[in-house]
């Protein structure tokens, strides 16, 4: 198995920069640093093209103007009210500035965006988008058909594959290497195929492994998604930030989870309840169905527990889309009408689909710059840069989406800061040249961690607990204590069961003799970093004392942009922590704080 090696007989490894994570955000790094000749590793543990970054459905914005009159300053104005103005708005511009040339990037790498039959990239209305600052709907989100993610993960691989990026597929990232001045010197791997373990020393280290959607019972994400670059970050004393806002989609399937993108309301469908009444025209009278998502799931879950729920158990409400027809439904949106005959038995193009609120994106993470730079504060400063490390993706939190990330933002997001981090981590490397070297201390600590499971503990039976029960409380536990709605009480409750989860953590135990030891191991690792991030997410939710975004509380329901407009950050040393909203942007005026409504 492998792991019983002392750190002088570990295999090393050597590259300029190390990636962990190979969704959209570590690819598109990767494709950067391979093209300026740089020595590349990416390591993920899955094969790169099974990353969630696949299941992106509804498509990427961009202000392209090929369908309604648009700018990217409006795209950012749309941005910071939809992050309901929690969202750093220097990074926000960056953002909006870089997103047309986001996409004829993709467009050139390969991606067949769907198109308008004068032949430009077509574009569909997605929630939360607006001309002229808050004006009529405008349609900015470009699209592969419903499988944009599936295009944009598959060419940006090939294109890797072509600039010889070098990956370890199949290799689970355990932790950074971290030596004393605080500086990030690589990763410990381990190779989920044989259990043998790696040091992969790098003079930059980005971590890119995505979101924690695994942190709730029902939810969008794949099984992989355990936000492990969020553990990792916490256990080498970075503190993670705006956890509390978590995103829940207003239309997965009810009951289990699978998503219907939000284009699906673009491309005209609406959601009744149970009088057959259109119930968003009663929340957001102008933006209707395309309010902003947490807008639409407060209402959702309002409609059922005031008993307009649908079905036996009055419990979701129905999306329509029959009315726009059957070529309609193929052209645009053929992957969900797959998904709903396949797992419902319906097809959409007869039958309305029953949907309700669920668990989909981790708008906090790590820390970053807008060249992708991890910071943390450091005395008086808010943020300086941790040397050697960088993060992309839905892992980090730079912040574009605040408390409340806009439908298509997402893959905006990965591309443009992925591409950023590697542009600063070309121009650092050019300073910092050589390898410092790990001492066997660094490594040793690490390799006890993995050994942890080994089964060469001798605690009593009756003690012993088991990842997928603990896996399964956790989950649970989230989503009864820590969903759309939340108040002092619940969250309470939520702050002390997950911290009893955490303490029987201890007590888990392994079947080394398994012939699945290697998979079971994982697990474990993951599970590690789901109560990481389940710690940072219950308790700032607990302390934000107001309802902002996605983070609705019933006992302070207005926004307090006097106490609570800054960022929180958790981390295991200091517990909570604070740091001011960046309001001023790059070039332009900042947008003040105004109320919020669609
Ligand atoms: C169903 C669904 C539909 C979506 N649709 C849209 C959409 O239409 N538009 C939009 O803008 N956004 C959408 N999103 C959100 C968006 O797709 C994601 O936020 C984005 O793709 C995340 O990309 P990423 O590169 O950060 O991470 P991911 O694509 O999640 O990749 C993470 C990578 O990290 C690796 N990894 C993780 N942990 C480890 C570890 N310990 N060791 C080694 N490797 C590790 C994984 O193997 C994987 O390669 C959707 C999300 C979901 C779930």
């Amino acid at each position: 198995m492998g792991s019983d090696k002392s750190s002088t007989s570990i295999e090393r490894r050597q590259f300029d920069t190390l990636i962990i994570g190979a969704g959209g955000g570590g690819l598109r790094a990767s494709l950067q640093l391979a093209e300026a000749d740089l020595n590349v590793a990416v390591v993920s543990k899955v094969f790169p093209t099974r990353s969630h970054t696949v299941a992106a459905q509804g498509g990427m914005n961009a202000a392209l103007s090929n369908v309604s009159p648009d700018n990217w300053h409006w795209h950012m104005f749309d941005t910071v009210k939809g992050g309901d103005y929690l969202g750093d708005q220097d990074a926000i511009e960056y953002m909006c500035r870089a997103a047309p040339k986001a996409v004829y990037e993709l467009e050139h790498f390969g991606v067949p965006f769907s198109r308008l039959d004068n032949g430009k990239i077509y574009q569909r209305a997605f929630g939360g988008q607006s001309q002229n600052f808050g004006g009529d709907q405008a349609s900015r989100t470009c699209a592969a058909a419903d499988r944009t993610g599936h295009a944009i993960l598959h060419s940006l691989y090939q294109q890797n594959i072509r600039a010889k990026t070098h990956f370890f597929d199949e290799y689970f990232a355990v932790d950074l290497l971290k030596d004393d001045t605080g500086r990030v010197l690589g990763a410990l791997v381990f190779n989920i195929h044989d259990g043998s373990i790696v040091v992969i020393e790098a003079k930059t280290t980005l971590l890119a492994t995505g979101g924690a959607g695994q942190l709730f019972k029902t939810t969008t994400n794949a099984l992989i998604n355990t936000g492990d670059g969020m553990g990792m970050a916490m256990r080498a004393g970075i503190p993670l930030q705006d956890m509390e806002f978590f995103q829940f989609h207003p239309t997965g399937i009810a009951g289990r989870g699978m998503l219907i993108t939000e284009g699906a309301r673009g491309e005209g469908g609406y959601l009744v309840n149970s009088d057959g009444e259109r119930l968003m025209e009663r929340y957001a009278p102008k933006a209707k169905d395309l309010a902003s998502r947490d807008v639409v799931s407060r209402a959702i879950a309002i409609e059922v527990r005031e008993g307009r729920g649908c079905g036996p158990n009055k419990d979701h409400v129905m999306l329509k889309l029959e009315h726009l027809g059957e070529d309609v439904i193929q052209k645009r949106l053929p992957g969900i009408r797959q998904t709903c005959i396949t797992f419902l038995g319906i097809d959409p193009a007869e039958s309305p689909i029953p949907v309700f609120p669920t668990a989909h994106y981790t708008m906090g993470g790590i820390p970053t710059n807008h060249y992708g730079q991890v910071v943390i504060p450091v005395k008086d400063t808010p943020e300086e840069p941790v040397q050697g490390l960088y993060a992309a993706g839905e892992c980090a939190c730079v912040s574009v989406h605040g408390g409340n990330r806009l439908g298509g933002n997402s893959l905006l997001d990965i591309l443009v800061f992925g591409r950023a981090a590697a542009n600063h981590i070309i121009s650092y490397l050019k300073e910092n040249k050589y390898h410092r070297g790990i001492d066997d201390e660094i490594i040793d600590k690490i390799v006890t961690k993995v050994k942890r499971y080994d089964g060469t503990d001798n605690r009593s039976a009756d003690t012993v607990e088991t990842v997928a029960m603990l896996r399964a409380e956790l989950k649970q536990t989230m989503e009864s204590h820590c969903s759309v709605f939340r108040n002092k009480e619940i969250l309470k409750e939520g702050v002390d069961k997950v911290e009893q989860l955490v303490k029987r953590m201890e007590n888990v135990r392994i079947d080394d003799q398994s012939f699945t030891f290697n998979t079971a191991k994982v697990e474990a690792f993951e599970l590690e970093n789901l109560m990481a991030c389940a710690l940072a997410t219950i308790h700032s939710a607990y302390a934000r004392e107001e309802s902002r975004g996605a983070h609705s509380r019933t006992d302070y329901t207005e926004r307090d942009d006097k106490a609570w407009m800054r960022h929180s950050l958790y981390s295991f040393e200091n517990g909570l922590d604070y740091k001011p909203v960046r309001t001023k942007p790059l070039s332009v005026d900042s947008f003040p704080p105004k109320p919020r409504v669609y």
